[in-house]
């Protein structure tokens, strides 16, 4: 079977949202009917019976703009600060939403050492399992509010990588300000072409995936995707990189259309993901 038509039949699904995906450009406030219809489109794959898992950025945008911060370089603490009250509102938008829907949603916040510790990750593995048993959807950010410099992951392309192999997910979608990977950065030259397809990550793709998206807020480049790339196929998990720009492209993706760039898994059966996570470099 084509490899696109064969992602209709994928069952576990972790979707990835960056703050820039969420939020109005010219404001950064919240932009409510994209949320409105990510939300729309995640229910309607809970209601195909396919389990869903949301890694979502935001929390420090949202809260600097609930206390009126700028975009500046604040110090740690006030981004800490404000990641304690952005999560709390971003997360109370997504179980309004969610509920409108008839759907349960549910908060998890990770750190490095949720993952390099043992007991920890046999408790968030099997926390993640008993709430795609019970039906819910459980919405996943770095735990900001605490991280520090040695145990942040830094950015959620790597984290919903992390989570998707934590969960053994079939599919990892990555939702960003970009169509996927392109030649060259596509803002900047013109020739650039669109791969559609990447079977093995080679080095020639790093050196592509340069660091840009035309994005201010979030942290998360093409090197950043790449890096989840290398994650989630390592660990079996088929990934796309595709436009957040329209929502509805997910149930585009679901039904086998052609849209982002995939990237094929290669389970390496050393993979084991402490180690990964004790190797990322710190940021
Ligand atoms: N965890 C951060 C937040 O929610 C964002 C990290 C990212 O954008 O990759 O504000």
């Amino acid at each position: 079977m084509d490899i696109r038509e064969a992602i209709r039949d994928k069952k576990r699904i972790v979707i990835k949202v960056g703050s820039s995906s969420i939020q109005h450009q010219e404001t950064g406030g919240l932009d409510y009917i994209k949320l409105e219809v990510l939300v729309r489109e995640i229910c309607n794959l809970r209601n195909q019976g396919k389990e869903v898992v949301l890694v979502t950025s935001g929390a420090i945008a949202v809260g600097k703009r609930a206390v009126r911060l700028g975009e500046d370089d604040d110090p740690i603490a006030v981004k800490q600060a404000c990641a304690a009250i952005g999560q709390a509102r971003l997360m109370m938008t997504y179980q309004k939403i969610f509920a409108e829907y008839n759907h349960v949603a549910a908060q998890i916040l990770m750190t490095k050492n949720t993952i390099v510790d043992p007991l920890n990750r046999l408790n968030a593995h099997n926390t993640f399992s008993e709430l795609l048993k019970l039906g819910a959807v459980p919405i996943v950010n770095e735990n900001d509010t605490v991280a520090t410099y040695e145990i942040r992951f830094g950015d959620n392309d790597t984290l919903s990588a992390i989570v998707a192999a934590l969960v053994d997910a079939d599919l990892l979608i990555l939702l960003s300000d970009i169509d996927g990977l392109y030649t060259d950065d596509p803002n900047q030259n013109p020739d650039a072409r669109f791969i559609s397809y990447v079977d093995e990550l080679t080095e020639d793709l790093y050196h592509m995936g340069k660091g840009t998206t035309g994005s201010s807020v979030g942290t998360g480049g093409m090197n950043t995707k790449l890096q989840a790339a290398k994650i989630a196929t390592s660990a079996g998990v088929d990934m796309i990189i595709a436009n957040a720009d329209d929502m509805r492209i997910i149930h585009r993706i679901m039904d086998g259309r052609k849209y982002g760039t995939f990237f094929k898994a290669h389970k390496d059966e050393n993979f084991y993901l402490a180690d990964y996570v004790n190797a990322m470099e710190q940021v």
